[in-house]
């Protein structure tokens, strides 16, 4: 099917947009570096997209095109439809980066080890400051922004014992994209990661696609 873009908007590295999608509409999100994105049912803001159940649901820990995205209420709130990111996987493990989380990392002298790089590029807030700020209007606090889909974020699992690294692997310039469809109405949000293990510097473009009547 045909379709059209409604909006389309650039985002800087490290920053957060919250914006409406209803169900039929798509949300394009391309980038070189992490995108973690959130949804929530527009009806019922409280029906939150969960990791637990999209992974169980679906018995796989990695989505790709035809995979969903399902709330704790075991409803389908997204499809992805299209997805150009092949050199490697997105996440469903891991949370979202803030700055209590790198401090005590820091604190625990694992920071640079964890993400490979020096102390001093530690950022000043991360994906948890960035999705909680544009939710908050929204009367969403921290505590209820779910673990999200974490988008470009290649991780290495290691099968016998568990043990998660940060991988390097992320989209080539320009940049790979993933289309999500809404299955219902929807409020999403996503944050563009600082994404320091790959010393991330770049933005995100994303834009609402609608099909043609
Ligand atoms: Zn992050």
């Amino acid at each position: 099917m045909k379709e059209m873009i409604l909006w389309e908007r650039p985002l800087a590295r490290n920053t957060g947009f919250a914006f409406d999608l209803m169900k039929g509409q798509s949300v394009r999100v391309t980038s070189q570096t992490i995108i973690d994105f959130v949804c929530f049912n527009r009806e019922n803001l409280r029906e939150r997209f969960d990791q637990a159940r999209t992974k169980a649901n679906q018995r796989k820990v990695f989505l790709t095109t035809g995979d969903m995205l399902v709330s704790k209420l075991n409803n389908t709130m997204m499809t992805i439809v299209e997805d150009t990111f092949k050199e490697g996987h997105h996440d469903l493990q891991e949370g979202m980066c803030s700055r209590k989380r790198h401090e005590l990392a820091a604190q625990r002298g694992v920071w640079e080890a964890t993400y490979g790089r020096p102390l001093s590029e530690m950022p000043s807030h991360g994906c948890t400051e960035n999705l909680s700020g544009v939710l908050a209007p929204y009367g969403i606090a921290l505590e209820d922004v779910p673990s999200p889909f974490n988008i470009f974020q290649d991780m290495i699992i290691r099968e016998k014992t568990g043990v998660l690294e940060h991988s390097p692997i992320r989209p080539k310039p320009p940049g790979a994209y993933v289309i999500l469809r809404a299955e219902m109405d929807l409020l999403a949000a996503l944050s563009v990661c600082p994404d320091v293990s790959v010393g991330g510097t770049t933005g995100a473009t994303i834009a609402v696609l609608e099909p043609e009547r």
